[in-house]
């Protein structure tokens, strides 16, 4: 919600935009999902009760659009085994299914233990998501830190393309905007695997209950202790979601030892459950609505297919494959 939603909801007024269900990268690592429809229609849920608006962004389905992987199949000619295997994402997942945390160093039996379990489709994905970009010469991405890898990858493919078989493409920037990184409720990444989360569907006693465990800063013992609001994760959820005014007040009084954690939490967790309550009400209102959904979705795809097809035509006449 906080790192891509919100930030997608202000630029779909800024930009033309095109937002997709990626439904092909879902399956690179849970192949055989035999939920991936309804779980497609529950996103593109969320994504409209977040506010993306498909009167002003093209909201549609990956796989509708063969252009995506079409071009996949061109780009993943200009790639070498060795840079995949450096993509951030591919020892990440190597990490996770060895079951280790962090930036734990792996040994060459575990590396070819964990790489026999890895799919050619998941250490092509970067390349797919190249592909998920350049198809609309797309030329700003909004990202977080842990994709920018993914995106020079982007760029560096453009480069090859162009320069061997003609300028096509753009090279693609990242958008990035300065939006907190709220952690989890234990402090570590929020992530539903790490059940550490506050989700937006919670209840605002989840809400508080979730807001009442997390880290504040740890040098501070009593009430009248000056805190860093920078060591905290509530102060960043304050970052989010309070008023322009209540963010410099929570700071000011945080620094000179006036203000409780234990207040301070609870302000967090109303303006939460402020936001979430609107959010609530919004998803309420499709449920039972599959189906506008899969309307909504075709016609985006549609509108999507459009765009992509015209550049897949480029692309094979630069690859002298037109006939
Ligand atoms: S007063 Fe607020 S911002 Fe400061 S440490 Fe406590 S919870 Fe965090």
């Amino acid at each position: 919600m906080v790192g891509a939603l919100d930030n997608w909801v202000k630029l779909q007024d800024e930009y033309e935009s095109f937002f997709f269900v990626a439904d092909w990268h879902a399956l690179t690592t849970d192949t055989y999902s035999k939920n991936i429809k309804k779980d497609s229609i529950e996103m593109a849920k969320d994504w409209l009760a977040a506010g993306i608006d498909p009167d002003k962004s093209t909201m549609f389905v990956q796989s509708q659009v063969s252009e995506h992987a079409e071009l996949h199949l061109a780009f993943s000619m200009l790639n070498n085994l060795p840079r995949l295997e450096r993509m951030p994402s591919f020892k990440a997942q190597m990490q996770h299914l060895l079951k280790k945390e962090g930036d734990a160093e792996l040994t060459r039996d575990e590396i070819t233990k964990a790489r026999s379990s890895l799919s050619y489709g998941f250490m092509g994905y970067p390349v797919l998501q190249a592909a998920d970009i350049l198809i609309y010469k797309a030329d700003k991405i909004p990202v977080g830190d842990d994709q920018v890898p993914h995106l020079e990858l982007t760029r560096e493919i453009a480069r090859t393309f162009n320069k061997t078989y003609g300028n096509l493409f753009p090279e693609p920037e990242a958008l990035t905007t300065i939006t907190p990184r709220i952690l989890g409720t234990d402090g570590r990444k929020m992530s539903k695997s790490y059940h550490n989360t506050i989700l937006p569907t919670f209840s605002a006693d989840e809400v508080r209950t979730g807001v009442k465990k997390m880290v504040t800063d740890t040098n501070r013992v009593r009430r009248d202790d000056p805190g860093d609001p920078r060591e905290c994760s509530v102060y960043d959820l304050h970052l989010a979601y309070s008023s322009d005014d209540d963010q410099i007040t929570v700071g000011k009084e945080c620094r000179a030892g006036t203000r409780g954690c234990g207040d301070c939490k609870l302000q967090a967790a109303n303006a939460l459950s402020e936001k979430y309550g609107g959010y609530k009400e919004r998803r309420q209102s499709w449920e039972g609505k599959d189906r506008e959904i899969v309307e909504i979705l075709t016609e985006g795809s549609r509108k999507a297919k459009s765009v992509a097809s015209e550049t897949m035509a480029e692309v094979k006449d630069y690859m002298m494959l037109s006939y």
